[in-house]
């Protein structure tokens, strides 16, 4: 395979989707040998079918504001590839998503779901619509538009979409009562579903859980683990409010977290109720972390920084993509940060990852790290379909161990001559394997 040849060709078709190419040339490089040691999977034109999306739908969303004005966004829902089980992925509402911002998510989804082991393909939706500082009647009335023209696209066992940046148990609530409405069923056609009408327990936090236990592994690695570890987080939604609660479970020290307009620095460590107050800040609607500062003092805001200058030892971003550079990178090594796991989708850019393994950092990706939210929803998928509920333990003890496995995988497709694990290669050559090997089994499609 001639990774320079395919992108070329790749970048013509689709000129000017940066996330879309970046994802697929980090994916390429990483199973170069894979491909040449396997000439099966040229054969059947693997590679090709692999990374166009099987089909993507884009639609407009008009809906009228509480002015009484008019708006329209744009919808879109990329279905990438159901090789191993029906599409699945989250919708994103924010005003950055464009169709290669879903193609670079639904791509990466594809492997990310295959590392879980859970029968479920690759996809991701959303609109450039955003929720910040729209009313509940507002976001209801874009949430109902907006099912009106994807529910045709989904089932529960065709794709199944749940939530992501800007989409949270409100806004899943206005989009499942729609589809339940229009498709006259109650079905688990969406997942991070509320407690009382088919959601799972342990969902919520399950993103930020998976990305700290997958992280416990990597320390483990060297013997370590989380007790008086300072760990630097980035963002201050969903993930990272997850994760913040296992690090301070494990005795770990949460220093900062961050919104688009600066970072918060607490030498006296994110916890008990501050967690909590996370949870306000994101209830409040305001697009400021700033706040927090006010709240607490002792702790500082930094505007217009990335936390990725504190001193640390672990840093986990869980804020978006391409949030950590070549120089937030070179900051962290300086100042002995020795393990970096990202809860966000892509937080590091290619820059950044280089410099981290080339000081041979323990360095999980987000397809690997982050994956215990979807492993979780597949979880949800699988209570739905019996009709039951689980308990907090069971999904938890169940989420944990598919960290574990997610993490051996890595271990076994990633580690190098020397014995370092090149996690980012593990992630994706483990995940490949399982969908071309697949998609071998069901021939051309
Ligand atoms: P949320 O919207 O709940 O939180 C994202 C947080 O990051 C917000 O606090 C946001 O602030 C902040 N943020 C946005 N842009 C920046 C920036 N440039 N610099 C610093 N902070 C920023 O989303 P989630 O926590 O759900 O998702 C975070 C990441 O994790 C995304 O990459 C998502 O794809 C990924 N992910 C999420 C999963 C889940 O289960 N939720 C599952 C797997 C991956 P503000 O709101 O002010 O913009």
């Amino acid at each position: 395979m001639n990774i320079d040849n395919l992108m070329n060709d790749l970048e013509k078709k689709h000129p000017g989707e940066a996330e879309y190419l970046q994802a697929v040339r980090e994916v390429m490089e990483s199973i170069e040998d894979v491909i040449t040691d396997n000439p099966q999977f040229n054969a059947a034109g693997i590679i090709e079918r692999l990374i166009e999306p099987d089909r993507v739908l884009i639609f407009k969303i008009p809906w009228v504001g509480d002015d009484g004005e008019v708006n329209v966004n744009l919808g879109f829902r990329v279905q990438f590839n159901n090789a191993i089980g029906p599409y699945k992925g989250g919708l994103r509402f924010h005003p950055s998503v464009n169709l290669s911002i879903l193609k670079f998510l639904g791509f990466e989804q594809i492997f990310k779901n295959a590392l879980t082991t859970l029968p479920m393909g690759g996809a991701k939706g959303g609109s450039d619509f955003d929720p910040k500082g729209k009313s509940d009647a507002e976001i209801m009335r874009f949430c109902q538009g907006f099912m009106l023209e994807l529910w045709k696209l989904i089932g529960p066992e065709t794709d199944v979409p749940a939530g992501d940046i800007g989409v949270g148990g409100k806004e899943i609530g206005y989009l499942y009562g729609m589809y339940k409405k229009l498709a006259r069923e109650h079905t688990g056609v969406l997942t991070g579903k509320g407690i009382n009408w088919g959601g799972s327990l342990i969902r919520p936090e399950a993103t930020g859980f998976g990305a700290v236990y997958f992280a416990q592994e990597m320390l483990a690695t060297k013997g370590e683990n989380f007790q008086g570890k300072r760990v630097c987080l980035s963002g201050f939604g969903n993930v990272a409010w997850g994760a913040a609660r296992k690090i301070q479970e494990l005795g770990g020290k949460v220093l900062t977290l961050s919104g688009p307009d600066g970072y918060i620095y607490d030498p006296e460590g994110v916890s008990g109720e501050k967690i909590e107050y996370m949870l306000e800040l994101r209830a409040s609607n305001q697009d400021i972390v700033q706040p927090y500062a006010e709240e607490f003092p002792g702790a500082k805001f930094h505007a217009g920084k990335h936390p990725w200058e504190v001193p640390c030892d672990v840093a986990i971003p869980c804020a978006t993509q391409n949030e950590l550079n070549e120089e937030d990178a070179g900051n962290l090594v300086s100042n002995g940060c020795f393990c970096v796991a990202e809860g966000a989708n892509m937080p590091s850019t290619p820059e950044a990852i280089e410099v981290f393994l080339e000081n041979k950092v323990l360095f999980g990706p987000g397809k690997a790290v982050n994956a215990g939210g979807v492993a979780t929803s597949g979880l949800e998928m699988s209570q739905n379909a019996m009709k039951l509920n689980w308990p907090e333990e069971e999904v938890d003890t169940r989420l944990h161990q598919i960290m574990k496995n997610i993490h051996e995988a890595c271990v076994k497709h990633g580690t190098e001559a020397g014995g370092f694990v090149n996690y980012v290669k593990g992630a994706n050559i483990a995940g490949f394997l399982k969908v071309a090997n697949v998609m071998l089994d069901q021939g051309v499609l």
